[in-house]
C-alpha cells in the first residue's frame, strides 16, 4: 500500500500568518500529502526573532486548531542551535522509510539551494516543491536549472509513487503578506485581524511579544 507523501514546511514563523497557512493547505492538496510546519531554530549571525521558540509553538498550535490536514513538527526546536536541512531530512529519512517526503521551499528559498549544506545529497532523501511567492524576485540560477533538469516532473502521481529526488512547481494562489510587515503592524499598535490565523486572537498573550509597550 502506497503511503501519502509527507511534506514539510520549514520557516520561522515570527508569526505564522495566512500566507503561510494558505501555501501549505494548497499544497497539501495538490500533493494529497500530509504536511508538517517545522519551526526553525535561528543561527547566531542572523537577527534573532521577536518571539521565543514556546511563543512560535504556541502560536502554531493555536492556528492549527480545528483541522487536520496540517500539523506542526517541533524537531529542530528540540535539538541545541540550528540544523542544516539535510540533516533534518535524513532523520525523517529514517524514521518513515520509503514513504515519499517532500520540502516545500518559496520559490526565492530555492533559487539559494546552492549555497546549501551538502544540497545535492538532498535529493537522496526527498522531492522538492516549489511554491510561488508575490512580490519576490526569484531567479533559478543557470547552474541550478542545468542541475536540476532531469528531476523536474509537473505530475503529483510521480511524487506520490517515488520516494525522493524530483522537483515539482505547485502553483498556489498568492498572498502577498509576510511575518515582517505583521510585526510591523503590531508594533505600530494596528490590528491585522485578516492576516493572521483566527486562533492568534483568542489568548492575548500570543501577540503581546510584537505589541507596542503602551506609554506609561
Ligand atoms: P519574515 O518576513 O520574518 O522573513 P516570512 O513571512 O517570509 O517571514 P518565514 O517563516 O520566514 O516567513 O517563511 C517560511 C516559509 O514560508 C518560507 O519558505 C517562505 O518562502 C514561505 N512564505 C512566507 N510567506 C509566504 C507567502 N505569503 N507566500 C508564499 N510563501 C510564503
Amino acid at each position: 500500500m502506497k503511503m501519502k507523501p509527507l511534506a514539510l514546511f520549514g520557516g520561522t514563523f515570527d508569526p505564522i500568518h495566512i500566507g503561510h497557512l494558505s501555501v501549505a493547505w494548497e499544497a497539501s492538496e495538490l500533493l494529497d500529502a500530509e504536511v508538517r510546519l517545522m519551526p526553525a531554530n535561528v543561527p547566531p549571525h542572523r537577527p534573532p526573532p521577536t518571539a521565543s521558540a514556546t511563543q512560535r509553538v504556541d502560536m502554531l498550535r493555536a492556528a492549527l486548531r480545528g483541522q487536520s490536514r496540517l500539523a506542526m513538527d517541533t524537531r529542530e526546536l528540540e535539538r541545541n542551535g540550528p540544523s542544516y536541512t539535510i540533516d533534518t531530512l535524513e532523520e525523517l529519512r529514517r524514521e518513515f522509510g520509503a514513504r515519499p517526503l517532500v520540502l516545500l521551499l518559496g520559490a526565492d528559498a530555492f533559487a539559494g539551494l546552492r549555497s546549501w549544506h551538502r544540497w545535492r545529497e538532498l535529493f537522496n532523501v526527498t522531492h522538492i516543491g516549489v511554491i510561488n511567492r508575490p512580490g519576490i524576485e526569484a531567479c533559478i540560477p543557470v547552474e541550478l536549472e542545468r542541475a536540476v533538469a532531469a528531476r523536474r516532473t509537473d505530475d503529483p502521481a510521480v511524487i506520490r509513487t517515488e520516494t525522493a529526488g524530483k522537483v515539482i512547481e505547485l502553483s498556489v494562489t498568492p498572498f502577498e503578506v509576510s511575518a515582517t510587515r505583521i510585526r510591523e503592524l503590531l508594533a505600530a499598535g494596528r490590528d491585522p485581524r485578516y492576516l493572521l490565523p483566527a486562533g492568534l486572537f483568542d489568548d492575548p498573550e500570543l501577540l503581546a511579544p510584537y505589541r507596542a509597550i503602551p506609554s506609561p
